[in-house]
């Protein structure tokens, strides 16, 4: 039975589906306007974590994710690099994916664009100008807050408070300044459709409504997404699609916590905003995943460079399980072995895992229980009567199903793939993982050199020269000395 935390009801709630063994779920997506920052990845990890544990529980999960490829910040942007706003939003959904990729974070079923939704969002602001949620001036269309009483539902803000921290722009149309733009009028040098209102583009908020609506209907399950959107993004949500629909909209709201970088907010005034990429350049994929996944989703989560660097050396231990597993069951025969006491082990340790998620998707305490099961494999495969090789493949079942959840290791029909990059880095987590790469690179080296020597020995020129010739053109000379082979680069 899983339970979550509900943001609109401030408490851990079953989780009761809108359709039995069925998910679906929102997540407002990135606005593409530059290149994702761990902030936003913790987002996609968060989320991308859940949605595999749904799945790992049964559920047939349905995702969408949306573009904000039409925004404010896009177009100052393009105006920056020089480039039209469409060309700038498609050149970092690109790069987002990359990114995504690179953390082994799943595309969702849907990708929705705002630029490719406008029609949608235009019978959306017409059904709300026609229900009386809406009114147009001037060229821009408003919601009416004061008209949706249960506005701050989802904050739990009262109307008052938001007005004393309302923005009031001075040229805005608005009759009260609680309300927020649905379409603003066109503005020169912006992106721009026609309308029944005249030329313009959608307010930021009524995209989500908009899509989630279309994909998934009103009352879906799970909608997600960072804890700076409460408010305004997600109570202006509700606020549309309920006025819009007269049903409710989302059944539960996730939010996942801050990130801040050595106890300080991460902002670019700062100068402390970390890049996905420029993290990855850094640090092994899996390690920056576990990092992410090492924190319950609604703590904050904080930043600093050894904290990854001791994610660094619990993924090799995971990896350096698998190993040790993979081996054992080459070994180990059916039917036989020492068991008991392993296979009751795993059977706590999977239900420990589960029972963790369960509870409102406690990645920190699932990712303990990895660490139980690397104990109990170390044990078990270095004992005097090796497990059974059912047992072991239990344990394979396990360690594959765990990492499905968690997401640190790409798969490959369901088992892991461990990928060795060879690295040019010089930082000290790259020394770390480029160490191993140049001592397996030195021993590889050895290896051919010995096997050139015994084809020398047997008057074998030919695998001799192919040896010399193929290290060359890798760029290693080998010289015979009296002394014997000494090689160097060049
Ligand atoms: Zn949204």
């Amino acid at each position: 039975m899983i339970e979550l935390y509900n943001t609109l009801t401030k408490q851990k709630e079953r989780l009761v589906t809108r359709e039995p063994g069925r998910v679906a779920m929102y997540v407002c997506g990135p606005t593409t306007y530059n290149y994702i920052h761990l902030g936003n990845a913790r987002a996609l990890v968060v989320f991308d974590t859940i949605r595999r544990y749904l799945e790992y529980s049964g559920y047939k999960v349905e995702f969408v994710q949306n573009f904000t490829d039409v925004d404010d910040k896009i177009i100052d942007r393009a105006k920056e690099e020089g480039l039209d706003p469409h060309d700038l939003a498609r050149k970092y959904t690109g790069a987002y994916f990359e990114d995504a990729d690179g953390l082994n974070v799943r595309r969702a079923d849907l990708h929705p664009k705002v630029s490719e939704h406008i029609p949608e969002i235009i019978a959306l602001i017409e059904t709300l100008i026609a229900r009386e949620f809406a009114y147009v001036a001037g060229g821009d269309v408003y919601f009416s807050v004061r008209r949706f009483p249960q506005y701050g539902k989802l904050s739990g803000r009262r109307l008052e408070e938001m007005l004393a921290g309302a923005r009031v722009e001075p040229e805005a149309n608005k009759l009260d300044p609680l309300d927020f733009a649905l379409w603003k009028s066109a503005k020169p040098g912006e992106p721009t459709w026609p309308s029944p209102w005249g030329g313009g583009r959608p307010g930021w908020h009524i995209e989500c409504s908009a899509m989630a609506l279309k994909y998934l209907g009103t009352n879906f399950d799970i909608h997600c997404g960072g804890a700076d959107l409460i408010f305004p993004h997600h109570e202006n949500e509700i606020a549309q699609s309920e006025a819009a629909t007269g049903e409710p909209f989302a059944r539960y709201w996730l939010h996942n916590g801050f990130i801040t970088v050595r106890q300080e907010k991460m902002s670019k005034s700062i100068g402390n905003v970390f890049l996905v990429r420029d993290i990855l350049r850094l640090y092994p994929a899996p390690a920056v995943r576990m990092f992410l996944v090492g924190t319950h989703y609604r703590s904050p989560l904080d930043y600093a460079p050894e904290y990854i660097e001791a994610s660094v050396r619990s993924v090799e231990r995971l990896e350096t399980c698998f190993q040790l597993l993979t081996e054992a069951l080459g070994r180990a025969l059916p039917g036989r072995g020492e068991d008991g006491l392993l296979d009751e082990r795993l059977s706590v340790i999977e239900s420990e895992f589960k029972a963790a998620m369960d509870d409102d998707f406690n990645t920190a305490r699932a990712l303990a229980c990895c660490f139980d099961l690397i104990r109990e494999v170390n044990i078990s495969v270095h004992a005097a009567v090796l497990p059974s090789k059912e047992t072991l493949e239990k344990a394979m079942g396990v360690f594959c199903g765990f990492n499905r959840v968690l997401g640190i290791f790409p798969e490959r029909d369901g088992r892991p793939v461990f990928k060795r990059r060879v690295s040019t880095q010089t930082t000290l987590a790259w020394d770390i993982e480029g160490a191993k790469d140049d001592d397996l690179a030195m021993r590889l080296l050895q290896l051919l050199i010995t096997v050139r020597q015994e084809a020398r020995q047997k008057k074998d020129w030919t695998t001799a020269d192919r040896i010399r010739e193929g290290l060359r053109e890798l760029g290693v000379v080998l010289e015979d000395t009296p002394e014997g082979v000494r090689w160097k680069r060049v």
